[in-house]
């Protein structure tokens, strides 16, 4: 039986009332009312140049890899330890990734190993914000811009964090976000691209629009509706973006509890893990965080194991997290061995993560909490 969720979809505003507007409005297909405000949300509250609302950010990555226009040989530089949409995007157009090893403390892309990494061929670098944790982004934005290399962000974990009184996703030419179910800010499936890089923002709309003029046509910019570009359809529905409107309008809620379950979690943990030699989260005093996971690394492979399974004995799900891209059957593919990126190797097997969702109550949390005091060590 399940007491405690990992995560768990919900509802904190008016999603369904503007999902009726939205039937209402006669427009439920992408580019409709919600998806403008949406835009506009991000925009103003971020002060990102344009923002566009996509199906996924699987495919606001795959938008980045075309308005990068990658091609088959060139070298895109990405943490190991990520989601596989970071890179697969890139391979999509033949890209070649070089996977770089992770810092042990924010297992954010270590940028410390990110020079020695890049070639005449490298086109771009990905980091990610792992956990929301910004990544060490005046030495990234130093190196991608004296080797003019592009510089995405993948923001999916991020929104809303800040680096150095910045907020993520304001530093790359482009960076994308999630509102998968099991981020922050959701609608079931989607996403966005953020356009830092003006010279990109007229070629992004027309790529994201089946390779059309559509954007333009519609605010009486040209006469004409037409073919102009290669593209496809990653515009979601206006349903959609009504959702994720709604939950938009709760911004301070959403957030302001999520800080509360963290701040939670470290204050009842940090002895107890100290103790037991249990790794706890970096948070670097010059990045606020996006409160978007609470993860722990375990001593081991063997203890990470028993502990997600006494939790599981009491109806409490916590959850591993990546495998290192570079020993899956695709990063084998590409050449790399174990041992090319030790940290990841290390932290895959030790790292869980406790549940945290917009709904976890402070009763659920103590019994989560209650159950990790009693984990045995031996
Ligand atoms: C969730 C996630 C993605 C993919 O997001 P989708 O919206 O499901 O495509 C990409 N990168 C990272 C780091 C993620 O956590």
């Amino acid at each position: 039986m399940i007491k405690v969720d990992f995560n768990r979809p919900v509802t904190v505003g008016n999603e369904f009332e503007y999902m009726r507007q939205a039937i209402e409005n006669a427009k439920i297909s992408g580019d409709g009312v919600f998806t403008k405000k949406c835009h506009a949300f991000l925009e103003s509250e971020l002060g990102v140049r344009k923002a566009l609302l996509t199906t996924s950010c699987t495919h606001a990555l795959e938008m980045c890899a075309l308005l990068l226009e990658i091609q088959p040989g060139d070298e895109v530089i990405i943490p190991d330890f990520t989601f596989v949409s970071t890179v697969n995007a890139f391979v999509l157009r033949g890209a070649k990734p070089v996977f770089v090893d992770i810092h042990p403390d924010t297992l954010n892309l270590d940028e410390t190993k990110l020079e020695a990494a890049v070639t005449p061929r490298t086109k771009a670098v990905v980091p990610v914000h792992y956990a929301g944790v910004g990544c060490e982004m005046e030495v990234i934005v130093e190196i991608t811009k004296r080797r003019q290399i592009a510089l995405v962000e993948d923001n999916a974990h991020g929104l809303f964090g800040q680096y150095r009184g910045k907020y993520l996703g304001t530093f790359g030419a482009l960076a994308t976000q999630s509102f998968h179910e099991t981020k922050n800010f959701s609608c079931g499936e989607g996403g966005a691209l953020l356009i830092n890089d003006p010279a990109l923002a007229e070629r992004a709309e027309i790529i994201r629009e089946k390779g059309t003029n559509r954007a333009r046509f519609f605010r009486g910019q040209v006469d004409k509706y037409t073919w102009v570009d290669i593209g496809s359809s990653y515009l979601p529905s206006d349903l959609l973006a009504a959702f994720l409107y709604a939950q938009f309008e709760q911004r301070e809620k959403i957030q302001s509890h999520r800080k509360n379950v963290w701040n939670m979690y470290r204050a009842a943990l940090q002895e107890w893990a100290q103790k037991n030699g249990v790794q706890l989260p970096a948070v670097p005093p010059d990045r606020e965080q996006a409160y978007h996971m609470f993860y722990m690394l375990l001593p081991n492979l063997d203890l990470r194991q028993k502990f997600i399974m006494h939790l599981r004995e009491r109806g409490i799900y916590s959850v591993f997290h990546y495998l290192p891209l570079h020993l899956s059957d695709m990063g084998r593919r590409f050449g790399y061995r174990p041992g090319d990126c030790p940290v990841t190797e290390r932290v895959s097997d030790q790292l869980v993560r406790l549940p945290l969702h917009n709904e976890l109550s402070g009763a659920d949390q103590e019994m989560v909490i209650d159950a990790i005091l009693d984990f045995k060590f031996q």
